[in-house]
């Protein structure tokens, strides 16, 4: 499953989608406007390649004044497609506000970056301040109500008089999304609309900023005599990370997913494991000034109530109208459809686990503290399979080149390094690549890689764009970024990753390729429909595993030798292991996240319901959620994956799917005809169509359930 949003701020860059983007090129006086200001992160980007983000020059101090600018200049572009005289054209309107508020576009990228990136406690102190006015300058424009007259005038004629498919659906994107956030309610309503959201803005911000609190603020100190079945690499690392805290001759476990579950996995010291497993699962659940829960109340609330306004039973039923599925039914059938597989298979998961620790004399039950450790034990034993052995033959620098040689056979594309220093980077950490046609030399973009973890950056690993690949005013070549949080190493050691954090990179890389491939003319047709988002980037993490992939690039980081056939015989046979636990965290999350916007708000106690809710699912109680609603960003940091989260699996089943088209295929995964498929339908179009349509165009049929069984190891329903 995957470990990140897809970007921080979608629910500013969302803005992206309701559409306020702007070019300095037709207007003259916003020219002069930019001439006579200095801010750097508003002005045009230049130098190489189309221009850069000038990542070098940013500093904190530029950005309330780039954002309040820029939200003026965007405002103003709006008001001037609003009172334009002549009658509502798409051009002059609807291509028009494709068009503007570019200046704050730009903004967005670098306050991204200092979002996820490059956080510090300055500049959440500015995200704070923002939050309400950004809320209010997206009221402004959704809320404009000649705007969307104007907006209205040319869908409604467009219903008689159809336009070229791709403004078609740039129109009917534009007016539902505008429909969709209270376009249509009167004045009252929308009063309280933009209160309620702006309202909300706040806790978000507030909500993610509990959860970095307490991520920082909860480290665990080891001894040197409490470092038991941790890795040499693990604690080397653990030691620099205590030092940099001041605590020499320590060993730091912070309070992040890339540090607990490793350490879960490895230590030896139970009650350690219980201290950071509890540090880690109580984030913004600890009952002091940085707890959740209130807030979560407070969110349900307010949403159930925003979307009563335009008529809406629930949030749930508003949200999924515009994706794949639909409706909550279709997606908590899917969920359903699933569940009881998966919790048997924790049974029996527990009870080899419990086997395991009999046979050692641990003389212990099975703790959630103890999935993890007990797992790896299990994984050894029954399918003689060490992480730390694996880990040997996974070096990033040649997955990285792993990505590339995938790129080239599917996409054509070739990846060349930029000379240093050409292309600002805003750590010295961050590389940088050419992407250009292998055949044609054609140039397609930047991808820019931040790979290390570090203090101020997220946890997990997410994909974003600085600029994305539209051709309605000349071609504009895509910027697309990568960002993990790998454990930097010792000078002069290499990277070592897991199994696990090697398909995320593929993951993510799928991200970007699917942004490189983008053939679509409009900027809002680059937009994500979430639970079709998700599959194309896991479909690629299938390249990771493939012969051609393995035999070049998994090799040995001291002999050079390519993994065994054995071990990789091991790790194919051991991809159904843990689906119990690994589907059954996953979903008890998906599933609260759609059921605690399917209940009743009023008085609801989320502590409670979470509790009750797990209960009557029956949930094991050997693990938790993958999230925990109180520190369920995805949900509660913003609007990007509320009642969505179940968008991973709707996606994973197009993955399988998908998967079996390639498996089927004469050349497999490196099938010409499949991949061409692959791009033309399923990645080049983004949402320049429907993705069900999209779907069968590349399959000739909807997809099919058995796949996604069959791959988890559990039993394949009858039809
Ligand atoms: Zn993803």
């Amino acid at each position: 499953m995957t470990k990140h949003n897809l970007r921080h701020i979608k629910t500013l860059s969302l803005c992206a989608l309701i559409a306020f983007t702007t070019s300095c090129k037709d207007d003259k006086k916003k020219e002069d406007t930019m001439a006579k200001n200095e801010n750097i992160l508003l002005q045009e980007w230049t130098g190489p390649f189309d221009g850069v983000p000038a990542f070098d020059k940013m500093n904190v101090k530029d950005v309330k004044e780039a954002v309040e600018k820029g939200m003026e200049l965007g405002l103003e572009d709006i008001e001037k497609i609003a009172n334009n005289p002549e009658p509502a054209t798409f051009e002059n309107t609807i291509a028009a506000m494709e068009r503007s508020a570019k200046d704050l576009d730009r903004v967005f990228t670098y306050y991204g970056i200092l979002s996820s990136n490059m956080s510090s406690p300055e500049f959440r102190d500015i995200q704070i301040e923002l939050a309400p006015k950004l809320s209010d300058y997206n009221s402004k424009i959704s809320q404009n109500e000649k705007l969307f007259q104007r907006i209205k005038a040319v869908y409604d004629a467009s219903q008689t008089t159809p336009l070229e498919d791709d403004q078609q659906r740039v129109v009917d994107l534009t007016y539902k999304s505008f429909e969709m956030n209270g376009a249509n309610l009167d004045a009252e309503k929308k009063k309280r609309y933009a209160e309620i959201n702006k309202e909300l803005s706040s806790i978000y911000t507030k909500f993610s900023n509990n959860v970095l609190h307490d991520e920082e603020n909860y480290v665990t100190y080891l001894n040197a005599d409490q470092v038991g079945g941790l890795s040499e690499s693990f604690t080397k690392s653990a030691a620099k990370i205590a030092s940099d805290k001041g605590e020499d001759g320590k060993y730091a476990i912070t309070n992040t997913r890339s540090s607990m579950d490793p350490f879960l996995t490895y230590s030896t010291e139970r009650e350690l494991r219980k201290q950071v497993w509890n540090n880690y699962y109580s984030r913004g659940d600890n009952g002091d000034d940085y707890d959740n829960n209130e807030l979560i109340a407070q969110i349900l609330k307010l949403r159930k109530e925003r979307v009563g306004l335009m008529g809406y039973d629930n949030y749930a039923e508003w949200r999924l109208q515009d994706r794949m599925a639909k409706t909550p039914e279709n997606a908590m059938d899917l969920m359903m459809a699933v569940w009881p597989a998966a919790i048997a298979r924790v049974k029996e998961e527990v009870a080899d686990m419990q086997a395991v620790a009999n046979a050692n004399g641990d003389n212990i039950t099975i703790e959630p503290w103890d999935y993890r450790y007990y797992a790896e034990k299990v994984r050894q034993k029954k399918y003689d399979l060490d992480s730390e052995e694996v880990k040997q033959y996974l070096q990033l620098d040649k997955l990285t080149q792993a990505l590339f040689y995938t790129a080239a056979r599917l996409f054509n594309y070739e990846f060349t390094p930029v000379a240093e220093g050409t292309v600002p980077v805003f750590h010295e950490d961050v590389n940088v690549w050419e992407v250009t046609d292998k055949d044609s030399g054609k140039h397609i973009g930047l991808w820019y890689l931040d790979p290390f973890a570090r203090e101020g950056k997220r946890s997990g690993a997410w994909a974003t764009t600085y600029r994305s690949h539209t051709t309605y005013d000349g071609a504009e070549t895509v910027l697309a970024s990568n960002n993990s949080n790998f454990v930097k190493p010792a000078p002069g050691e290499p990277v070592l990753v897991s199994w696990d954090d090697a398909t995320t990179f593929f993951h993510e890389f799928g991200h970007a390729l699917h942004f490189f491939s983008s053939n679509v003319k409009y900027p809002t047709l680059n937009g994500g429909v979430r639970d079709y988002t998700e599959f194309q980037s896991q479909l690629l993490e299938r390249w990771l595993s493939t012969d051609e992939v393995i035999n070049q690039f998994l090799v040995h980081y001291k002999t050079g030798e390519p993994i065994p056939a054995t071990l990789v015989e091991k790790i194919k046979k051991a991809s159904t292991f843990n689906q119990g636990f690994g589907t059954t965290e996953y979903l008890a999350s998906a599933l609260i996240d759609m059921k605690l916007h399917l209940a009743d708000p009023e008085n609801i106690d989320i502590d409670k319901f979470e509790r009750e809710t797990l209960k009557e699912l029956k949930m094991p109680k050997e693990l938790v959620m993958r999230h925990r609603t109180p520190q369920f960003g995805h949900v509660f940091s913003g609007e990007g994956y509320a009642t969505a989260y179940y968008g991973y699996m709707w996606a994973d089943v197009l993955t399988s799917d998908a998967s079996e088209a390639f498996k089927e295929a004469p050349d497999g995964f490196y099938d010409a005809q499949v991949a061409k498929k692959l791009v033309d339908y399923l990645f080049a179009p983004r949402n320049s169509m429907d993705p069900a349509e999209a779907y069968r165009l590349f399959r000739g049929r909807d997809a099919k359930i058995e796949a996604l069984m069959k791959d988890r190891g559990f039993p394949v329903p009858k039809k």
